[in-house]
């Protein structure tokens, strides 16, 4: 994986803050109408009253059109948050935006940024005591991961650090809506569940035949889906981190427990060679 270029205005940031080691990561994530935008906002605010981390950034992809740009709103509007839109293919962008004094970095949408830039711009801010906030759908229409903020979740946040959030299932059946726990999200085409080899992106709102809404495992459905999941699809991790899954994806579960400090150690020499 390579690192993103560093403009000039970071690499001075970075020499001249005096955060002495990593910074905090945290990812808010669910299907869609959970509340992540709401919780965002909230915690950004809660972020800045109580914690006195008043010098955030936050950003959202410009390719996300729906709701009002430059702003991270709520659903009851009641609280915004101005943001800056930069491009979903250029991440790293936010780094020209970056001062000593930036205490929080917040990226909302994140599944619309390209997922290893933003995973190698989280590493960055990371290692550069930066504390940053991941927001997004985990999961795309399919149930299968969309963007960075699972590779983030796994492999950069600690502790208390993640935020699942549900919604509750709107699959009506006889006029009675289900409510279980929801954390996928649904897509209809005409009414009709998508078919699995459908666009992974089409935003809420851009096409007036495609509805979503969010539902539990049970009620989730796609047209033709595969019985095993396509692997060809996935784009290349860093070799890395492939010859790392490889080997776990091999192992039993009775051997995944007997996995030993020298194992443990062994990856994370192999972590440690990740450009
Ligand atoms: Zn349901």
């Amino acid at each position: 994986m390579r690192s993103p270029p560093l403009s000039s205005q970071f690499i001075d940031a970075i020499s001249n803050h005096t955060h002495m080691e990593p910074g905090r990561v945290e990812v808010l994530f669910g299907p869609m109408r959970s509340g992540k935008s709401q919780r965002l906002a909230q915690y950004i605010s809660w972020l800045e009253q109580y914690a006195r981390e008043t010098n955030y950034l936050a950003f959202r992809p410009a390719e996300d059109t729906r709701d009002t740009a430059g702003y991270i709103a709520s659903n009851d509007e009641n609280t915004t948050v101005p943001c800056y839109m930069i491009s979903g293919e250029e991440p790293e962008q936010a780094f020209e935006y970056v001062t000593p004094d930036t205490t929080f970095v917040v990226f909302d949408e994140a599944e619309m940024f390209s997922r290893f830039k933003l995973f190698s711009v989280a590493a960055t801010l990371k290692a550069c005591g930066y504390h940053g906030i991941y927001s997004g759908l985990d999961l795309d229409y399919r149930g299968e991961q969309w963007g960075p903020i699972i590779d983030i979740s796994h492999w950069l946040v600690e502790g208390d650090g993640r935020h699942h959030l549900l919604a509750r299932c709107d699959y009506q059946e006889n006029g009675e809506r289900c409510g279980r726990p929801a954390p996928r999200t649904q897509r209809l085409r005409n009414g009709e569940p998508e078919e699995y080899h459908a666009e992974q992106m089409i935003v809420e709102g851009s096409q007036e035949n495609i509805a979503y809404y969010p539902v539990c495992s049970i009620h989730h459905h796609i047209n033709n889906a595969p019985r095993e999941p396509d692997l060809a699809r996935a784009p290349p991790w860093p070799d890395e981190v492939e010859q790392i899954y490889g080997e776990l994806r091999n192992l039993s579960l009775p051997e995944l427990d007997t996995l030993g400090s020298e194992d443990l150690q062994r990856f994370q020499q192999t972590i440690a060679q990740i450009q």
